[in-house]
């Protein structure tokens, strides 16, 4: 059978669109079949057959077919090794034979019928090193599948695998019986959502609102009395000293920050006061501290100072472990949310920070977009996090077992046993993956041996050590903010020096790209007066924000110019540049900063590079003069798409709008890069798109030669850039260039000319 009778550019196209259509609107049965009928149909195959690997009985499981007896399905299961299926599973390699019956492997199962088709040809469906099933085609002409049908079927087996991995939880679910609501509830227990931050989280249930009741009416019964009131305080006092000394580790920045307004109220003798005199009256201990945190609680609450009202979360979870304390109930120094797993509608950035400092497992939110800041925060922390717009979350029972796979996007409420160990086999593999590590080498090549310059993105502080370890040629962009949003009010210059000058020390040699404050839009700090901006995305956001407050900005400069004195190649770079004016201004502002430390004998980089923040659609048009004016230049694709395509980047109601394969992002990012060139000047991607799988191949292929990606993502994508050749790379950008549809971008993506369409073997960064 000769190879061009079998459609496979369509047959990819198809199963894409099959795949994305399945994420956003999953009904898992008729996902298998209709995968089953396209396969079948392009591939004119007789029989095709889906099998998923069931962890718990370590079994293959015929799940769909079309061509064999469609009674078989559930029946027909093989041990991973037996028959010619289950070898594919176990080799993980595909196996293709042109007289089946004759391979002494082969083995015949009598409720599928399936002695008459002498070809077969199957393929291992794997995420990452996880097994997740076979799929299988058979014909009754013998030798009738070729090499470029094995292609062909392996990357429709890559584009369904995270489909047809929920797939096969969802249909593990106990009493699901294959009965599958549509929407975003697949069923009671499961729930698919957006994966904003990878990892596995397993835990209790807490659902996180902002009514504040729920902790104090949990506290126990009315009881203790004023030495009790005494020994619980000085045991919460520790306990909150000890948490602190265990988050400094994790974020030396803020550790100090996050617990200030708890030691402040513990220490505050109005609030002891309160308490204690209602204890001397002869209210019980108990309850004279739940009366008086209601009373701060109310007082707070009411005020219309965002600042206050976010102090109410701390009353209440002081007066949690107070009333925790006077129970007596054992729990060391724990977090108050340690190894839990927190639904919530949305959070601040700084309420992230809080979770993760108290241990939490992870977090569900029932609004927001991944490329939202508090998603790049919880990825920052290594905290899975998933954005599930199904606000029936909201209701889950405290308490209730959750578990989450934010690689994926899934969450599973009160998931049954099977699901929670096949998530325990599931951990290891990630492990494996996160070996890979080793193997980073300190420079980075396509297979062809064009170099390419990979530096990290750093949120905290915490993450320059993996940044070092895993051999980044420097910080592509460091996001001076976070930071600060825990804080209760701007830092201070000194504060602002001690963070960048130990951002500088622990990258010693590489370059180091800070960038001015991003503050607005979706990253307030809870200090800063919410000014109720009707479109904060389009309001006084970023550089907009600098150059309003003009002392913040000088003061921030000041001190990066001073924490850098003795960086090699010191750069800053400025956010949301929207003309030549604003950049000018800035350049002026630069100067009279570095006269006034020459002037002061204060030590200083006297000459950084000053870059602008490619983010606004508006500097496309004039990039020509602007890249002559600026040292050099860099992208933040999160933000060009969310203008360019007018598409809110936090909002998940138009997520699936939220494009950056959209033909008009392609096209701008190729004009940028020509007008780069033109004026010999470094161009650098630090949006979440340098790590795309499908899109990184464009960005060399436009010629764009320097990535910044979150840290643990490196040696991933060194693997990736490896297995690309720069001809590759520059045939498939030009051919999605031509197209004007995402239909049209799509089958490029999808299709031979992929340069990453066999490199199967992802790890889980
Ligand atoms: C971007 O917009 O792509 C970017 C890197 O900046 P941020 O995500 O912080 O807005
Ligand atoms: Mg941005």
């Amino acid at each position: 059978m000769p190879q061009a009778e079998h459609d496979h550019l369509s047959l990819l196209y198809d199963i894409g669109e099959l795949a994305v259509s399945m994420r956003a609107n999953p009904d898992i049965p008729q996902l298998l079949n209709q995968v089953l009928e396209k396969v079948s149909e392009h591939l004119k195959a007789e029989v095709c057959s889906i099998y998923l690997y069931d962890e718990a009985s370590r079994e293959l499981v015929l799940k769909a077919t079309k061509g064999l007896n469609p009674d078989a399905v559930e029946k027909v299961r093989m041990a991973c090794g037996t028959g010619l299926v289950g070898a594919t599973l176990e080799g993980m390699e595909p196996i293709c034979e042109g007289d089946a019956p004759s391979n002494p492997r082969f083995k015949y199962f009598e409720e599928a019928r399936e002695e008459a088709f002498r070809s077969f040809l199957a393929v291992p469906i794997q995420l990452g090193e996880m097994r997740i099933g076979v799929m299988v085609v058979e014909h009754s002409e013998p030798n009738y599948f070729d090499a470029g049908d094995v292609r062909a079927l392996r990357a429709v087996a890559t584009q369904l695998a995270g489909v047809l991995e929920n797939a096969r939880l969802v249909m593990n679910l106990k009493g699901l019986d294959g009965a599958v609501a549509r929407g975003e509830t697949l069923a009671p227990g499961f729930v698919k959502g957006q994966a904003a931050s990878p990892g596995i989280a397993y835990g209790p249930a807490v659902v996180f609102d902002r009514s504040h009741v729920r902790l104090l009416e949990k506290a126990g019964a009315f009881a203790g009395t004023e030495e009790d009131f005494h020994r619980a305080m000085a045991l919460t006092n520790h306990q909150l000293e000890k948490l602190q000394e265990r988050i400094a580790e994790r974020l030396p920045e803020s550790a100090a920050l996050i617990f200030s307004a708890h030691f402040m109220i513990l220490k505050d003798v109005q609030f002891t006061g309160r308490i204690l005199d209602l204890i001397r009256g002869g209210v019980p201990a108990t309850q004279a501290v739940r009366e008086v945190a209601q009373h701060y609680i109310n007082l707070f609450g009411a005020s219309t100072n965002a600042y206050l009202q976010d102090k109410v979360k701390d009353i209440e979870d002081l007066a949690g472990r107070i009333l925790k304390n006077l129970a007596g109930q054992s729990w060391d120094d724990q977090g108050l949310y340690e190894r839990q797993v927190v639904i919530a509608p949305a959070l601040y950035p700084s309420e992230v920070l809080k979770f993760a400092a108290e241990g939490v497992a992870g977090i569900v939110l029932t609004s927001g977009g991944v490329s939202s800041h508090v998603s790049i925060l919880a990825r920052s922390l290594s905290l899975p996090l998933i954005i599930a717009g199904y606000t029936g979350l909201l209701s889950v029972a405290q308490d209730t077992p959750v578990l989450m796979d934010a690689d994926l996007g899934n969450v599973y409420i009160n998931p049954d046993r099977e699901i929670v160990t096949r998530f325990e086999v599931r951990n290891q593999a990630r492990q494996t993956a996160s070996a890979h590590a080793q193997t980073m080498l300190p420079e980075t090549r396509t297979k062809d041996g064009q170099r390419v310059y990979l530096r990290a993105n750093i949120n905290l502080l915490s993450e320059l050590e993996t940044a070092v370890k895993l051999k980044a040629e420097g910080i592509g962009l460091y996001r001076t903010e976070f930071p600060f949003l825990i804080r209760t009010a701007f830092p201070s210059e000194e504060d602002e020096y001690k963070v960048y000058r130990r951002l500088c020390e622990e990258m010693p040699g590489g370059v180091v790209t800070l960038r001015t404050l991003d503050i607005g839009g979706d990253k307030l700090p809870a200090y800063w007066e919410n000014t109720g901006e009707p479109n904060p995305q389009l309001g006084l956001r970023s550089i907009r924000f600098s150059l309003s407050h003009l002392e913040q900005f000088r003061q921030q400069l000041r001190a990066i110019l001073r924490a850098g004195a003795a960086t090699k190649a010191l750069r800053i770079m400025f956010p949301m540049i929207m003309s030549m004016d604003e950049f000018q201004q800035v350049r002026g502002i630069m100067d009279d900063i570095l006269r006034a430390l020459a002037d002061e004998g204060i030590p200083h980089h006297a000459s950084p590079s000053l870059g602008v923040m490619i983010e606004v659609p508006a500097v496309v048009e004039i990039i020509d003069d602007l890249a002559k004016a600026a040292d050099f230049l860099s992208i933040g694709t999160n933000d060009l798409v969310q203008y360019l395509l007018g598409v809110d980047r936090m909002n998940a109601l138009v997520a699936y709008a939220y494009r950056p394969e959209h033909p008009a992002v392609l096209r701008t990012l190729k004009r940028l890069s020509d007008a780069a060139r033109r004026a010999a000047k470094e161009l650098s991607v630090c949006g979440e798109m340098a790590n795309d799988r499908d899109l990184m191949p464009f960005l060399l292929g436009i010629g764009i030669e320097c990535l910044s990606v979150d840290p643990h993502h490196l040696p991933g994508l060194q693997r990736r850039i490896g297995a690309i050749t720069s001809a590759g790379a520059r045939a498939y950008a030009e051919r999605m260039l031509a197209e004007p549809s995402l239909e049209g971008v799509h089958a490029v993506m999808g299709s031979d000319l992929h340069p990453l369409k066999n490199f199967l073997k992802e790890d889980a960064g």
